[in-house]
């Protein structure tokens, strides 16, 4: 025998070595990268149809402005709708809210986009919409015309308490409030429709879960998400507690992640040069599944969000997901230094929202008519993505 081929003997019997070694991982491998048929199950009770639908009611109060009897009603009727899907007993959080002045101005560069990334390529400028008479439709207008009265203010929630572990819980939010002189169809009128398909479908009576699941929706979010640092503030302190003790009830349940969803409909691509957006949904279209590299909770935000991504793989149907580290200006920001934290978006808010990629965004034209099966389609395959990975990490099964 050679020295060469001693050599390859030994490299083939390393390799023998290794194949044994290798093949119980690579079975179990196998096992957590393939699709849970039960979770495939309850995904497949998401529905285009009822998603749409969702959305449409919300529209018909308007903007839903923070603030106004119009924000009041919509959480009226979320409630009830929440109710309605057996996520009940539904709970409400109380806070005050008095605007203040602007802050200082956040200098940046001119290629530094908001939440840290950089800005490349073609964009348009973003603003919110205040003129009331951008708004053609007369009864719209009028819907949107009573301004925001500084008060009390009230967001809802309702939760799937856990079998095996009540006393933990993931978060799911989106914020039901808007701006713009719009509908807020998309913002964020599709992640609200979003979190309550879930409570739904997680609600029905045949599905049990091991740990709770709290689905929420934020008030104030557009104000400067003063809904979710309400709630931080109020019930950060609560998390893991027995009350009564010995009653096995958690009312705050141990944070273990949240999720939120902002704008889920919209990915046409970069503006062209001219400043205008393409009609069509691109082909390349995708989920923004994004962490924050600079929070306190980087390292565990982004294991969640890199299994969100696998989720997506395995119960998505249509629409890939990409990963990005600069999570920003939504409600999972406040929680993204306690616990893991990761939004689900059309696009990322800092380099390509933040460039003018959707020109709905606080505008009149954020309206249900202005988005088709395809905008619809995308916002669908964010819930299943986080249905199919809150299953996998909650520990959902179907009884
Ligand atoms: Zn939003």
């Amino acid at each position: 025998m050679s020295a060469r081929s001693r050599a390859r003997g030994t490299l083939l019997l390393a390799g023998a070595v290794a194949l044994v070694a290798a093949a119980p991982l690579h079975a179990q491998q196998v096992a957590t990268d393939s699709a849970n048929p039960s979770i495939v199950s309850l995904v497949g009770r998401l529905d285009l149809e009822r998603y749409k639908a969702t959305i449409k009611a919300l529209t018909q109060f308007g903007d839903r402005r923070q603030g106004t009897a119009r924000n009041r009603a919509a959480i009226d009727w979320i409630e009830r709708q929440l109710q309605s899907y057996g996520c009940a007993p539904t709970e409400r959080l109380t806070y005050d809210y008095q605007p203040t002045p602007p802050g200082p101005r956040v200098v940046r560069g001119p290629d530094q986009a908001v939440g840290g990334g950089r800005l490349r390529g073609a964009r348009r400028p973003t603003r919110v919409n205040v003129d009331s008479l951008a708004q053609p439709d007369r009864t719209l207008r009028a819907l949107n015309a009573p301004p925001s009265v500084p008060g009390q203010r009230q967001e809802v929630y309702c939760t799937k308490v856990g079998a095996t572990h009540p006393d933990e819980m993931y978060i799911v939010g989106a914020h039901m409030d808007g701006i713009g002189w719009g509908e807020a169809a998309n913002d964020d009128g599709s992640g609200t429709a979003l979190v309550m398909e879930l409570a739904r479908v997680l609600s029905a009576p045949d599905v049990q879960s091991g740990r709770s699941i709290r689905f929420v929706l934020w008030n104030n979010e557009e104000s400067g998400l003063d809904g979710a640092l309400a709630y931080v503030a109020q019930r950060r302190a609560l998390q893991g507690k027995e009350t009564p003790a010995g009653s096995g009830k958690y009312p705050e349940p141990k944070w273990l992640g949240m999720i939120q969803h902002d704008m889920m409909l919209f990915d046409h691509g970069m503006p062209h040069p001219d400043s205008s957006v393409s009609k069509t949904q691109r082909a390349e279209a995708d989920v923004n599944i994004e962490f924050q590299s600079d929070s306190k909770q980087a390292e565990s935000s982004q294991r969640l969000a890199w299994h969100f991504a696998k989720a997506n793989e395995r119960y998505a149907t249509d629409y890939p997901a990409a990963v990005g580290q600069h999570m920003t200006n939504t409600d999972s920001h406040p929680f993204q230094d306690l616990v893991p934290s990761i939004s689900l978006r059309e696009n990322e808010r800092g380099t390509q929202i933040g460039a003018g990629w959707d020109p709905q965004w606080h505008q009149p034209t954020d309206l249900y008519s202005t988005y088709n099966d395809s905008d619809f389609r995308l916002g669908l395959n964010a819930a299943q993505t986080t249905l199919g990975a809150l299953a996998e990490l909650a520990g959902v099964t179907l009884k």
